[in-house]
């Protein structure tokens, strides 16, 4: 594995793909990207990491906008803890560094939503720190490198691996982190097969040599994820439609679709929403999250007078001023599709 080292330093600086955060080594650019891109594809994230930068500029503007308005931003990318986060560090940058990053890896660390792998991620990128970053495109690359059959979901393994890599580390960290995610991302693949022909590392990789690439990492059997039906309520009274707020747990603060637990015929329906004009049937769409799977079916429900437990919006208002999850995108899709 030392060998690969300068092979891949030498690959990622010919071959690194220009992306926005890779412009320069600022640690809010290098953690915004990094935090969007965690469970979230490069392509579907740069676009939001445009519009964020846009709207949000600096660690003091990212303390200070409203948790609406950041919902608003992080809308459709998912796993909205990570939007809280950012804020709640960024007040902390504000409180107890003055406004500016901290720059060891322990002080990145200790920053709400900032793990392992970011904060070795930010030190070496920005700061050259002798810091390793490991993630699942790191530990695939090593352990095909190594013909290795360890099992990487569990976590001595990844402290394991993140020892052995801190052993081969040159004083270019930053990129030699980058360096290996990017092989891991675009060579070196998770699904099908790895591009082993175009690879820096095909002549020390002993999966290659051995013929074992498509083996490693050895296959983790998933747990099942926990299903849960729901029937969602397209209120409409006039041109505004219902919505509430979500509490604690899953998805808290964001807007949703009044609704219930369990798939309700249309008499259950009439049984719970009142002075109903009109109803009927509308959309069905599943939504998966990491350990979730939510089966949703609908009604579209005109109705003669407004529910006070509700707030009501306007289309045109959801779409501009409400973090809708993006769980309930389809039904207002469907709702639009009903007024046209
Ligand atoms: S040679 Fe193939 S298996 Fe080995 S690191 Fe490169 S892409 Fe991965």
């Amino acid at each position: 594995m030392k060998d690969c080292a300068p092979l891949l330093l030498d690959w990622y600086l010919k071959n690194k793909r220009e992306l926005p955060w890779r412009r320069d080594k600022d640690p809010y650019h290098v953690w915004i990207s990094e935090i969007m891109l965690q469970q979230t594809r490069i392509e579907a994230v740069i676009d939001y990491y445009h519009r964020f930068m846009e709207k949000v500029p600096s660690i003091q503007a990212l303390s200070e906008i409203s948790e609406d308005e950041l919902l608003k931003l992080w809308e459709g990318l998912g796993y909205y803890s990570r939007a809280r986060n950012l804020k709640k560090a960024a007040c902390m940058i504000m409180e107890k560094y003055h406004g500016e990053f901290p720059k060891n890896y322990h002080d990145i660390l200790s920053l709400p939503g900032i793990g392992e792998y970011t904060a070795g991620a930010i030190s070496s990128i920005c700061f050259n720190l002798p810091e390793v970053a490991i993630d699942g495109n790191v530990m695939r690359v090593y352990c095909r490198v190594t013909d290795s059959d360890l099992d990487i979901s569990d976590l001595k393994v990844k402290k394991e691996i993140g020892e052995k890599v801190r052993e081969i580390l040159p004083k270019e960290s930053g990129d030699f982190n980058q360096g290996i995610m990017e092989l891991g991302e675009v060579i070196c693949i998770p699904g099908g097969v790895p591009k082993c022909e175009i690879c820096p590392l095909r002549f020390h990789c002993m999966a290659h040599v051995n013929h074992r690439e498509t083996l490693i990492p050895r296959k983790i059997v998933k747990k099942e994820k926990l299903e849960e039906e729901y029937t969602l309520f397209l209120i409409k009274y006039k041109n505004t439609y219902a919505l509430r707020k979500r509490g604690d747990g899953l998805l808290k603060n964001m807007w949703e679709f009044p609704n219930e637990n369990g798939f309700l015929t249309m008499e259950e329906v009439k049984g719970k929403i009142k002075n109903i004009k009109s109803i009927q049937s509308s959309i069905t769409n599943t939504h998966i999250f990491t350990h979730k799977k939510w089966f949703m079916n609908s009604y579209l429900i005109e109705v003669s007078k407004k529910d006070p437990s509700y707030e009501w919006f306007s289309l045109e208002e959801i779409e501009t001023n409400c973090a809708l999850a993006s769980a309930y995108m389809p039904f207002l899709e469907a709702i639009k599709k009903s007024t046209e």
